[in-house]
């Protein structure tokens, strides 16, 4: 086979991650040994629940949170929706507003338009060209009808990572709950709940080198919250349903590394502004849109003019190499990205931009390569 054709560079860590050999051996010991059903009485059913309980200790110290505050759900988007649904119910219809950002992940942008019609009032604050939304402007949004304003700490298109801890004490001297979507931030910068002051944050084991399936909800001691899927007694009666242990498992396991991941950081952050600056002498025109400060140190944002995300992704996988063109949720729709729209692109610039998110296994001949095939096709195009 020809040499390219075997080559495989991963430069889309933000849609997920490659399960670590430590996950990996975690979960299968799981499921050799320990399958038994953590709700029964016996020793098998015990040594589950065990792990489980193990795992969350993990998750929790992870986030600089209490195990009694932290929860297993299926994945963030399910954690998403628990809390907004869970929030609308509670306060509606004393309050009905919720105030958020236009650059949400679609597990809470599509959550926030099914409330909607169920009377749940949204409002949506204004983000500058990089993403960043501001405090004052989320002030300007506050009234007596606000029980929440959902902010993420990092976008998972673009990467701005946002003040969370400034709109919390805002929330919080108006009497109103926050919820951060920290799934892209963890395992990329370091998260501390308490620090971020929110009341709810969710996370997602698959964008940390742990399995798919899994996540994780940070609920305050305090903060309201009612059972958001109705069955058995698991996770405190909050999300009936039989744990599944290995993913638990992993997930915890994929927590324990966090310290490792973070030691990654300054390197991926100088082959990311490696590639930055070579794009930006290869390619004329060239728009980064990700913020050069306050970033997650793995992505970026790249608008290649005249060259549709389609036909360069399409050119990447070719040679081996995994780009997107925005999140992996909205790869099917042929709409320009929301995110993209908001912080200024006009349809056919969302169309033209590609992200690339380095992770823990790109190496800088990774970088070298995908700058060599990038150059190569746009002279192709120039002939
Ligand atoms: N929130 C953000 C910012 C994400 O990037 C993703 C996944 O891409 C999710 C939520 C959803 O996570 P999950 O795949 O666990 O549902």
């Amino acid at each position: 086979m020809l040499n390219f054709l075997r080559r495989k560079v991963y430069l889309d860590n933000n849609a997920t991650t490659r399960v670590s050999y430590s996950v990996r051996k975690t979960m299968n010991r799981v499921l050799k040994r320990h399958w038994g059903n953590p709700s029964s009485g016996y020793r098998s059913g015990k040594v589950a629940s065990q792990i489980i309980e193990q795992a969350r200790e993990q998750v929790a110290k992870a986030i600089n949170a209490h195990t009694h505050e932290t929860y297993f759900t299926g994945c963030a988007t399910e954690s998403n929706n628990a809390v907004l649904q869970t929030l609308s119910n509670h306060f509606y219809p004393e309050k009905r507003k919720i105030i958020s950002s236009p650059i949400e992940h679609p597990s809470i942008a599509n959550t926030l338009e099914f409330l909607k019609p169920k009377g749940i009032i949204v409002e949506y604050c204004s983000v500058d060209k990089f993403g960043f939304v501001s405090a004052k402007e989320i002030e300007k949004l506050i009234d007596n009808d606000t029980f929440l304003i959902c902010c993420m700490l990092a976008n998972n298109e673009i990467g701005s990572i946002q003040n969370i801890t400034e709109i919390s004490a805002l929330a919080h001297k108006n009497n109103i709950l926050t919820l951060s979507d920290c799934v892209q931030a963890f395992g990329k910068i370091p998260i501390d709940v308490k620090a971020l002051g929110v009341d709810y944050a969710t996370f997602s084991a698959h964008k940390l080198y742990g399995p798919k399936g899994v996540g994780a909800l940070y609920a305050r001691i305090s903060s309201p919250l009612a059972p958001f899927i109705h069955g058995g007694h698991q996770e405190e009666g909050m999300r009936a349903g039989t744990e599944s242990v290995h993913n638990i498992a992993g997930f915890g396991k994929a927590c324990t590394d966090v310290p490792k991941l973070l030691s990654h950081t300054q390197r991926i952050k100088q082959l990311k502004e490696l590639l930055a600056d070579q794009l930006r002498s290869a390619v004329p025109g060239i728009i980064i849109n990700s913020p050069s400060e306050n970033c997650l140190p793995n992505t970026i944002s790249a608008t290649i003019p005249n060259v549709s995300s389609k036909e360069s992704m399409m050119l990447l996988d070719y040679y081996g190499i995994s780009v997107s063109s925005g999140s992996a949720c909205s790869t099917h729709q042929d709409k320009p990205s929301r995110v993209l729209k908001s912080i200024g692109l006009s349809d056919k610039a969302a169309k033209e931009t590609l992200r690339i998110s380095l992770g823990i296994h790109t190496r800088k001949n990774d970088i070298a390569y995908t700058l060599k095939i990038i150059k190569k096709y746009l002279a192709s195009r120039t002939q």
